[in-house]
């Protein structure tokens, strides 16, 4: 089949669906393989990289004319508008925005969102939210890191000893716990929180602290354990005692980093304008949910999409891609996730044969031959 790979236009986005490894094995697989002029450039992958491997280079129109589409972002409108009816497109296509649905469902096409997969052990491999989420754990501690005016590690010099940084981390899913390994390299004390109750083990085996928001109620104790992997909604009461422990733990935390979220629903408040104020001057919050908030804001109510600002001494850093910032290990992780789904929906023979009984396919699938699918 012919697979085309566009140049992502979304502001900020750095990442590309293929790189010349995955092109290498789909052309290895059959397939032929066009590429977006620069499409990988910023992605530190040439043009002449993918054509060593047997691509050939082509304009927006070639790529997005392909009769399988890889793409990192769901497509804006005017790229959306060259996808030919009854061809494929695979890629991070928001599956809770039933809008996009409905535009991709009308122009014909068939759709598979990653991010829809199963948290299963056989859709690993394909799991984009971890893959990407993992980046964005690793990327935060360095971000904090840069920002905060303080070592990370214990020193003890000639000129005196340096306190270790605390490290407060809320949301102990993929990117949490990523976050925790990389900031216990970097020698800081760390603590963590998550709703889930299988996050304590998790979280302790980093080496890190648990922070325990005890389960009140049979009902807390059975919304905690989430659905499909995923946390749910706390009831207020339990939001509002990890609230005052959340406090308590800010006060004393010189870097904060909030990764909490919930499938299809906006992110929950973890770290109260008021908690902020009371932080320590100099102290840096990293919020992974920026952008997903109420008027852009994250899991604290003062983040602004992609900005940093500084709130009474304490800088909260809002960035929505992390991902995008380590463009090259991001695509290259992405790029084999894709290579793994494609196996699930083209034959030995390289024909596209789309299984009606493959569970991952099957959450994937958004639209088929112009018909949405999915609705949330
Ligand atoms: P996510 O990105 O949806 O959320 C991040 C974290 O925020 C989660 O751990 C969630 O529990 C937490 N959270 C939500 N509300 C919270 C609150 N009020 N307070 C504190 N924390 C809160 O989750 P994710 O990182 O994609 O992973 C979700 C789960 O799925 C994890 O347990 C992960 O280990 C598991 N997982 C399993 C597989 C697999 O089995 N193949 C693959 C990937 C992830």
């Amino acid at each position: 089949m012919r697979i085309g790979v566009p140049l992502e236009i979304r502001s900020g986005e750095t990442r590309v669906a293929a790189t010349p490894e995955t092109v290498k094995k789909l052309i290895g697989q059959g397939h032929q393989v066009v590429i977006q002029k620069d499409a990988g450039v910023r992605a530190s992958q040439p043009d002449s990289a993918y054509e060593a491997v047997g691509a050939t280079i082509g304009s927006a129109a070639d790529v997005l004319g392909a009769e399988i589409v890889l793409k990192v972002r769901a497509p804006e409108n005017t790229e959306l508008a060259q996808i030919q009816s009854g061809s494929v497109l695979i890629g991070m296509l928001d599956p809770f925005d039933n809008q996009n649905i409905e535009a991709m469902a009308a122009q014909g096409i068939t759709a598979f969102s990653l991010e829809a997969a199963p948290r299963t052990t056989r859709a690993q491999s394909m799991d984009v939210l971890s893959s990407q989420a993992n980046i964005a754990g690793y990327k935060a501690v360095m971000i904090a890191a840069n920002e905060y005016q303080r070592f990370m590690p214990m020193l003890m010099t000639a000129a005196g000893t340096v306190k270790a940084a605390r490290v407060l981390i809320l949301g102990a899913g993929v990117a949490g716990l990523q976050a925790i390994a990389t900031a216990k390299r970097l020698g800081a004390v760390i603590e963590a929180s998550d709703v889930r109750p299988a996050a304590k083990e998790q979280i302790e085996s980093l080496g890190a602290k648990f922070v325990d928001v005890p389960y009140e109620t049979d009902e807390e104790r059975e919304i905690s354990q989430g659905v499909g992997g995923y946390a749910r909604p706390m009831p207020e009461a339990w939001m509002k005692r990890q609230a005052a422990l959340v406090a308590e733990k800010a006060q004393q935390a010189d870097i904060v980093i909030t990764t909490a979220l919930i499938p299809g629903r906006k992110p929950p408040v973890l770290l109260h304008s008021e908690t902020v104020m009371q932080m320590k001057p100099g102290s840096v919050v990293i919020d992974l949910a920026a952008g997903r908030g109420d008027n852009g804001s994250g899991n604290c109510p003062l983040t602004q999409a992609d900005k940093i600002v500084e709130n009474n001494g304490v800088k909260i850093v809002g960035y929505t891609n992390l991902a995008s910032m380590v463009a090259a290990d991001a695509s290259a992780l992405y790029a084999r996730n894709l290579l793994d789904f494609m196996k699930l929906i083209v034959d030995k023979e390289a024909k596209l044969a789309i299984p009606s009984d493959d569970d991952i396919v099957t959450a994937c699938l958004m639209c088929r031959d112009g018909q949405a699918v999915r609705k949330n």
